[in-house]
């Protein structure tokens, strides 16, 4: 699935956060969007994801232009959207259960797979930050739809995890070519994964860079980081 976004601003009030922002995610293509903080990644997935509006602008999912619900997306928020009253199991299935098909067999493999095996019939308050965030990040995936928001997945996992998680996301996402759009602080995070760099200039931010990674998968980040494009 194809997402193009088209000149969205946003402002909070006075506080004008986003400023005429495009760019464009292909379908099966896997994009990173980097910035300073407060410079409105959030917010921008926010309005993707339909959680909040524009303040102007429109968004186009396979070309067409979207309005309000946005049944063909599957966002992960920044914060932990976790049901406290529904155990881990419970919480993963939830993106398949509003789609009307859910695969426990499959939820149980990803959880165990994301190393929270065990843990199936706890409840959220009894996890770590990092596993919450791993809990939110396999929902994400077991979701059907063909277009991912991810924002900093990661970011509450410690360096051994991050990096199994990242390999994880990638084979997944070649064997499925879903679409990714993936919000992170860590370049080295981005060129390990991405075809394609964003990067968002401060608030009021429009796009001020943007790089296709021109090469080919695994990658030896240590080599890309040398390289001249970065600069
Ligand atoms: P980032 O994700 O890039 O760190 P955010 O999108 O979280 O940045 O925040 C960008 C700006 O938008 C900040 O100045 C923040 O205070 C403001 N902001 C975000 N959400 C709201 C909201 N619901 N109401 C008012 N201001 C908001
Ligand atoms: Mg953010």
């Amino acid at each position: 699935m194809s997402l193009e976004i088209h000149d969205i601003s946003k402002s909070f009030e006075d506080n004008h956060v986003l400023s005429n922002i495009n760019f464009s995610v292909k379908d099966g293509e896997f994009v990173s969007l980097l910035g300073p903080s407060g410079s409105g990644k959030s917010t921008l997935f926010s309005i993707i994801g339909g959680m909040s509006q524009p303040s102007g602008g429109s968004i186009y999912l396979d070309r067409e232009k979207i309005n309000g619900k946005r049944g063909s997306i599957s966002y992960m928020p920044q914060s932990s959207s976790l049901f406290p009253w529904r155990t881990i199991l419970d919480n993963v299935v939830l993106g398949q259960e509003i789609a009307g098909k859910v695969d426990k067999e499959k939820a149980l493999e990803m959880i165990e797979r994301a190393g929270l095996k065990g843990y199936e019939n706890s409840y959220p308050r009894q996890l770590s930050g990092g596993m919450k965030q791993r809990v939110s990040f396999i929902r994400s995936l077991l979701s059907p739809q063909s277009l991912i928001l991810l924002d900093e997945p990661f970011s509450a996992l410690d360096e051994f995890t991050r990096t199994k998680m990242q390999k994880w996301l990638l084979s997944i996402w070649e064997e499925h070519k879903r679409s990714i759009l993936f919000i992170t602080h860590n370049i080295e995070e981005a060129i390990f994964l991405s075809d394609r760099i964003i990067i968002l200039s401060n608030k009021p931010a429009t796009v001020k860079k943007e790089f296709i990674i021109p090469f080919d998968r695994p990658r030896d980040v240590n080599l890309l980081l040398s390289e001249e494009f970065l600069t």
